[in-house]
């Protein structure tokens, strides 16, 4: 890692941001979704693709510190991070890891300028937790797959060109009957439901899609039919690594703005921080973040390495978006009635930190991985 050249672009991201997203978010809130334009700007100054080679339009840049930076700018700037790292971390990876030079020349360029928006859709309105319970099918009928079904909560779901979908295929051999299509916007039998309404996070467009007898054409499988899951597999760490960024740049965010808060705030002639209680509450939530921040970044030195186990990226994105939600909770409390205000920092960030044990693996799946990896 080269910290001049990270630094550079930390700032890169943070004007860019206080440019093009800060003046917007209020709007962008409002409408349940981020504009298209701020998508396109995003493309032209780069921050786009940052893994993905130049030669498809990227940045380059396979050190995660990269990806990892902009998560925290995006965070600062109280940007809605999850639609930027779906498009960013997740999808793109899928197709510059796994599809065919015609997949990366037909949607990298478009995915890094920002002109294309992608989503990933595995939840379904009957399981999310257990992705072996698909109920959309893909059945091969010539060049085309004919889809059906539906997906519940997808991020980008309004927005998106590209959805990166989980579907179900005839078993390769058992337990691997799941293949992932890229479904693109305009296909016949393609419906969108309406953005859902969420408590945090509300400039994302979270929403339902349904598939009628939608013709994909075979050309859009990524690698090869029933190898999702092994492909989910290698895709996990990263996704999860994303989230566990999310959730140490929000507990850092918000710890110091709760710092600030109790050294002015008064009760009973004396600053709230000033009370036994509160100070030890802050000493021990300073010491937990400080321990997430060596944690986060030995995991992205993993990842770099390409050492970073299934287990190991369930385990820091349970223990991170834990400690997210617990950070949340006490700097709220300590804020009185002014963190329960909506569009207070401290209320955003507790609503928005609320999600983050639920999706990418929800806390319980964490822990099941994990125990498995002990022979429980
Ligand atoms: C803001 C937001 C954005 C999202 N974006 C996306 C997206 O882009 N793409 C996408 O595909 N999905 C997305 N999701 C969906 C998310 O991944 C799912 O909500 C998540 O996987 C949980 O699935 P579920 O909601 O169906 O919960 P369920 O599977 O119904 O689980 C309900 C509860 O039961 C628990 N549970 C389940 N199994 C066990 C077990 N074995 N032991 C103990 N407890 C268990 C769960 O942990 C959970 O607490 C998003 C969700 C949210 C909230």
């Amino acid at each position: 890692m080269q910290t001049n050249q990270l630094e550079q672009f930390r700032q890169q991201c943070r004007d860019f941001l206080a440019r093009e997203a800060t003046p917007y978010i209020a709007q962008w809130e409002a409408a349940g979704l981020v504009s298209r334009e701020f998508w396109r700007h995003a493309g032209e100054a780069g921050l786009l693709g940052i893994g993905v080679e130049a030669a498809y339009g990227g940045g380059a840049k396979p050190d995660y510190h990269y990806a990892n930076v902009l998560t925290e700018e995006l965070i600062k700037a109280q940007m809605t991070a999850p639609v930027v790292i779906s498009h960013n971390d997740v999808i793109a990876s899928y197709i510059s890891t796994h599809g065919t030079e015609e997949q990366k020349q037909r949607w990298l360029p478009g995915l890094c300028r920002g002109e294309l928006i992608a989503a990933i859709a595995v939840t379904e309105a009957n399981g999310g937790s257990n992705s072996a319970e698909l109920e959309t099918t893909a059945v091969k009928e010539g060049e085309y797959y004919r889809v059906n079904g539906n997906k519940r909560f997808i991020t980008n779901g309004i927005n998106a060109d590209l959805i990166l979908t989980a579907v179900k295929t005839p078993e390769v051999q058992r337990g691997q009957g799941m293949s992932l299509l890229i479904i693109e916007r305009g296909l016949p039998g393609f419906t969108r439901g309406e953005a859902l309404e969420k408590i945090g996070w509300r400039a994302s467009d979270t929403a339902s899609l349904f598939f009628d007898d939608c013709l994909v054409p075979c050309k859009n499988l990524i690698g090869h039919e029933g190898l999702g899951n092994l492909y989910f597999m290698g895709g996990m760490p990263r996704e999860r690594l994303s989230i566990s960024g999310v959730a140490v740049a929000t507990a850092e965010l918000m710890l110091a703005t709760t710092l600030e808060w109790v050294k002015k705030r008064k009760a009973f002639g004396q600053t709230i921080g000033s009370f036994q209680h509160n100070r030890f509450v802050l000493a021990e939530l300073d010491t937990e973040v400080k321990i997430a921040r060596l944690y986060l970044n030995d995991t992205i030195n993993k990842f770099n390495e390409k050492t970073l186990s299934v287990v190991d990226a369930a385990r820091i994105k349970l223990w991170s978006t834990e400690l997210q939600i617990k950070v949340a909770d006490r700097c709220l409390q300590l804020h009185g009635g002014a963190g329960y205000l909506s569009d207070s920092l401290i209320g955003r960030c507790w609503a928005n930190s609320r999600a983050q044990t639920i999706y990418g693996g929800t806390s319980e799946v964490m822990k099941e991985f994990i125990s498995k990896s002990m022979g429980l």
